[in-house]
């Protein structure tokens, strides 16, 4: 693939960082990801995926947007209430960078499609808001070898996790939640409250740790949990380690 003149320029900031350079951005043009919600979190993490030049994006979202979802889901406006989330994220995002090929997935993932959906994408960015998608999701990457960022965001904290599951050491998300929650369902963020700068703070740090997958720089949070509270604005990052009796040794 040979760059044009307008994809230079539009690249130049990074093409110019020596970990990156042409060889690097050609990386990540090639590179396809799967957006999991289009809401605090996806929202960030779409928006920069697709202005630094990740040429394939996939966002699946069945939900609409409310108004409620405003204060922290910053792809929408309010003249785009009762739209479908994934379609509109997307239309924006076309205006972002008309390099990318999106696919909008309008349904609800479920262990019945998540083969079909996420078989052409190389990696997958976890923004939803519920344990039943987190663990459905951590379970594909880690049957199918694949890299999974997620992140989680409540009240004023957060937290990112990176499981690549190519690597054979890699933790999974049932070790960090052996006992997974009653209702899988809950979304915190509608019954615990949750301030919108955390979908930024969090979304930008998955974002970022999905370049440095992909382009294979720097330290990545592999087998690490990085737990953030927002109030007291600390950062920690916490090895995670593989649990002898959890699910993840079947596979
Ligand atoms: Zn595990």
């Amino acid at each position: 693939m040979k760059f044009t003149k307008k994809q230079i320029e539009r690249y130049s900031r990074q093409i110019i960082l020596k970990k990156i350079g042409v060889i690097g951005q050609k990386k990540l043009l090639k590179s396809s990801v799967l957006i999991v919600g289009a809401g605090g979190l996806g929202s960030p993490i779409a928006i920069y995926l697709a202005a630094l030049g990740i040429g394939q994006i996939g966002i699946i979202d069945k939900d609409n947007i409310e108004i409620s979802n405003l204060s922290r889901q910053i792809i929408f406006s309010t003249n785009d209430l009762k739209k479908n989330k994934s379609s509109t994220a997307i239309s924006k995002l076309k205006k972002i960078n008309p390099d990318i090929e999106f696919k909008s997935f309008n349904k609800k993932l479920t262990k019945k499609n998540i083969n079909t959906i996420a078989k052409n994408f190389n990696l997958i960015v976890d923004g939803s808001d519920n344990f039943r998608t987190r663990f459905l999701i951590n379970d594909y990457c880690l049957q199918n070898k694949k890299i999974l960022i997620s992140g989680a965001i409540s009240k004023f904290d957060g937290q990112v996790y990176t499981f690549n599951f190519s690597k054979k050491k890699s933790p999974c998300l049932r070790c960090f939640v052996p006992n997974a929650p009653t209702n899988l369902d809950i979304d915190n963020c509608e019954y615990e409250g949750v301030l919108g700068t955390l979908g930024g703070i969090i979304g930008t740090i998955q974002a970022n740790e999905v370049i440095k997958e992909i382009l294979e720089i720097g330290d990545t949070l592999c087998g690490h949990i990085l737990i953030i509270d927002g109030l007291k604005l600390t950062f920690r990052k916490v090895k995670l380690n593989k649990r002898s009796d959890c699910y993840c040794n079947e596979i």
